[in-house]
């Protein structure tokens, strides 16, 4: 790692030289005393090119800062305490302001806002704010203990927030369990899951993926699409992306567990009905997070959602009817990856 380098040139008054003039702002890792303990922190100054002096180094008062809280996340970090930035991502889960978060655990009003800039928390205190994240029915009876700290329309507010989340932490843990259940003969690497054990993160990242880059997504293309994706990461680097294992099905490759894994939550079921049919469309539920995938990953889910984005699902079922994975096993069987490797070339 670079230890010390160039953010961006700035031009204004040096302190230094006392005139206006370009000056690095720069980043160096260092180290600081908080609490008593040596951390080391990213430390962000100014330097004046121009000056000889030993002294041509600064850092603007309110620089200083952001600079201490870097150093008291250090401090946090090595301690297993939530840093200010992860005190604000769990009030962000269930919408909450500094003080409805303070209100609800029956802190003092500004404790949360303190916590978020300057005060590093003891770890009672962290500990509190960790199962009000990490169980969302302790958050409910929290809010509730404390519902005298809120106006009535307030409490509503939150309080549908928090059972919002109750209810689909609930409902993606009776998922799992199910799509478990499903994969419990599939627990060990091997031909049949691509010598990867199913990796839930993975799969509904990739899912999220596909349903924001294909448009028209239905569930018999969803499950196309993930196997191709799992193929071709599978002949690229000797193991498949999710871990999904493939029976050989009238409408091609069919992942075991496929009518339970549309219900992870990156996506959004619409149920529509085409002709007389129900048809389920696959749309996206969150926001994508580029760094859930390496760049291999993507260049492979980039491949995929390329070749087939415009085919219907019966024009991709029948490309697939083509493919040597599928003509050489028998209807239900498992589909092994080793016979992927002759996959036709996409383009
Ligand atoms: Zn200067």
């Amino acid at each position: 790692m670079n230890k010390d380098y160039l953010i961006e040139k700035i031009e204004m008054d040096c302190p230094i030289c006392n005139k206006v003039h370009s000056l690095e702002m720069r980043k160096r890792l260092t180290q600081g005393l908080v609490k008593g303990e040596v951390v080391d922190y990213e430390e962000v100054y100014y330097l004046c090119p121009l000056s000889n002096e030993e002294e041509n180094k600064f850092v603007p008062a309110g620089l200083m800062d952001e600079n201490l809280l870097r150093a008291r996340d250090a401090y946090r970090s090595k301690k297993g305490l939530f840093t200010s930035k992860e005190i604000a991502k769990i009030r962000d889960f269930y919408g909450l302001a500094q003080s409805d978060f303070s209100a609800m655990l029956g802190w003092g009003d500004v404790t949360v806002t303190r916590y978020e800039s300057k005060t590093i928390q003891d770890e009672t205190y962290n500990n509190i704010m960790r199962m009000a994240y990490e169980n969302s029915m302790f958050a409910l009876e929290s809010l509730d203990k404390h519902k005298d700290r809120f106006t009535s329309e307030k409490y509503k507010r939150i309080r549908k927030n928090i059972t919002d989340k109750v209810e689909e932490l609930g409902k993606l843990y009776l998922k799992k369990q199910e799509i478990n259940s499903l994969y419990v003969n599939y627990q060990e690497e091997s031909e049949y899951n691509g010598y990867k054990q199913l990796d839930f993160k993975k799969l509904a990242s990739v899912i999220g993926y596909f349903s924001h880059f294909v448009n028209n997504l239905y569930k018999v293309k969803l499950m196309k699409l993930l196997w191709y994706a799992d193929v071709l990461h599978f002949r690229r680097h000797g193991r498949s992306m999710t871990g999904l294992v493939y029976k050989h099905m009238p409408y091609g490759a069919l992942p075991i567990a496929y009518d339970e894994i549309i219900y992870l939550p990156t996506v959004k079921v619409i149920e529509e009905i085409i002709y007389e049919d129900i048809s389920y469309k696959i749309v996206p539920n969150k926001e994508i997070n580029v760094s859930d995938f390496s760049l291999e990953e993507l260049s492979i889910l980039e491949t995929v959602a390329t070749a087939f984005k415009d085919y219907r699902s019966k024009e991709i079922v029948d490309y697939m009817h083509e493919e040597k994975a599928y003509l050489e096993t028998e209807a239900y069987q498992i589909i092994p990856f080793n016979l992927a490797k002759e996959l036709k070339e996409l383009r």
